[in-house]
């Protein structure tokens, strides 16, 4: 692409003719994610300077993310939805090459995943690519209002059966029944358990939490908290899983006795062979994305959770005494509220302004500059303004665009 002079302060998505937006909403990948760190950037177009061994740098990852969640070994991958793909196809295929092979097409093998009904989402989509069946227990009583209960253990009991390759198991505050019952009846039944814990960051003791409880599997996001590149993620566990799910990921264009392994990842010796290009091949992970999401998580752990906590607040600070005051919303600095952070929640009355906190939402992100609030409480007509991914300077845009909507009622 020609970069005229007259340009040269433009950034590289002016330059292709687009807006930038403030995101102060979250990571969420449709707003592409949060910001990076300038060192995770820089070791990104570092690592883009050399070719390495592929497998040989996840042999490396596998060492820094077992070290960093306690697991026995760990894979970096494209995400945590493809994490959550390559541990299904892990628990399908196991180590068997022609199983590896056959992948999403599971018959004859085990191919059922068992799960509460209340933690199906969005993302579990991922673990049906793989080939898995999803089999859902439980009524969840408890969200829609008519009673107490969700699903129970017994409820899982009995829907493990021979055709069992996993039970998933989504990690949330609120998410029933705990892990360690999960683990244990899982366990008893011989059936591995793989949480889905991508969002579950911070607190950093996180990384280790659900391996310390029993998990064969895990699941996170790169692109969330950890400050990773936006498509990477983490998928740590059981080293015969981790191995399998790196089977079925890496490129194998070559023959196995030329085949060199890192043994930090690999026990060669067990293997009769490799797949071809293993259902892994279209959730690929670059090694700029391997090296990012390690630099990282690097600086993830590093960062004491009062220093960022400290961080986020100074910036909701900022927007909470901008707001303070205006007519038709009230605005409160909120701290914990939201996964252990601080944020800014904006009560609309819509009586006064004629329109509400989902309108507001949208006004904002339509206006100029663009600002993305976050929606998740809109029925309960709050605008929330989350700090994770704002920059410096982004609380005054904020502030003017928000206080420009409220006159315009
Ligand atoms: C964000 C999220 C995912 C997907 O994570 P990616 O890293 O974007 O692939 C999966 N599950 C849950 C619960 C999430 O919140």
């Amino acid at each position: 692409m020609k970069k005229s002079p007259s340009r040269s302060n433009e950034n590289v998505y002016q330059r292709l003719g687009l807006r930038t937006i403030v995101n102060a909403s979250g990571p969420s990948t449709r707003l592409t994610g949060g910001i990076m760190r300038p060192e995770v950037a820089e070791a990104m177009a570092e690592a883009s300077q050399w070719c390495v061994d592929l497998a040989e740098l996840q042999g490396r990852a596998s060492e820094v993310i077992a070290e960093a969640t306690g697991a026995e070994a760990g894979y970096v991958t494209a995400g945590a939805s493809a994490a959550l793909m390559l541990g299904s196809a892990a628990c399908l295929a196991g180590l068997d090459p022609a199983k590896m092979n056959r992948l999403p097409d599971t018959t004859g093998m085990p191919n059922e995943v068992v799960m509460a009904r209340s933690h199906r989402n969005m993302y579990d989509h991922a673990v049906a690519q793989a080939g898995a069946k999803l089999i859902e227990v439980g009524i969840p009583d408890r969200f829609s209002g008519a009673g107490v209960r969700d699903a129970q253990v017994w409820e899982y009991d009995a829907a493990i059966t021979d055709k069992t390759a996993a039970v998933l198991w989504v990690a949330q505050a609120h998410s029933e029944p705990t892990l360690k019952e999960i683990v244990a009846l899982a366990h008893r039944r011989g059936v591995p358990v793989i949480v889905d814990a991508a969002g579950q960051l911070p607190p950093a003791e996180n990384l280790k939490k659900f391996i310390a409880e029993g998990a064969d599997l895990v699941a996170f996001s790169g692109g969330k908290a950890i400050g990773g590149p936006q498509a990477s993620g983490i998928l740590c566990g059981r080293r015969d899983l981790i191995q399998s799910a790196a089977l079925q990921q890496l490129d194998h264009d070559t023959y196995f006795e030329q085949w060199t392994p890192p043994a930090s990842l690999f026990d060669k010796h067990k293997l009769i062979g490799f797949p071809a290009s293993g259902i892994g091949r279209a959730s690929k992970c670059g090694k700029e994305e391997i090296v990012g999401l390690l630099t990282a998580l690097r600086y993830f752990l590093d960062e004491n959770s009062d220093e960022r906590h400290a961080r986020y607040l100074k910036l909701c600070q900022e927007v909470a005494n901008g707001l303070k005051g205006v007519k038709g919303a009230t605005v409160t600095l909120v701290d914990k509220r939201y996964k252990g952070a601080p944020a800014v929640e904006l009560a609309v009355d819509e009586d006064v302004l004629g329109f509400s906190a989902r309108d507001l939402v949208k006004r904002l992100q339509d206006g100029n500059p663009s600002v993305h609030a976050n929606h998740a409480r809109v029925r309960d007509g709050l605008v929330v303004f989350g700090p994770s991914c704002m920059k410096p300077g982004d609380p005054a845009i904020v502030i003017e665009r928000v206080k420009a909507e409220l006159r315009a009622k």
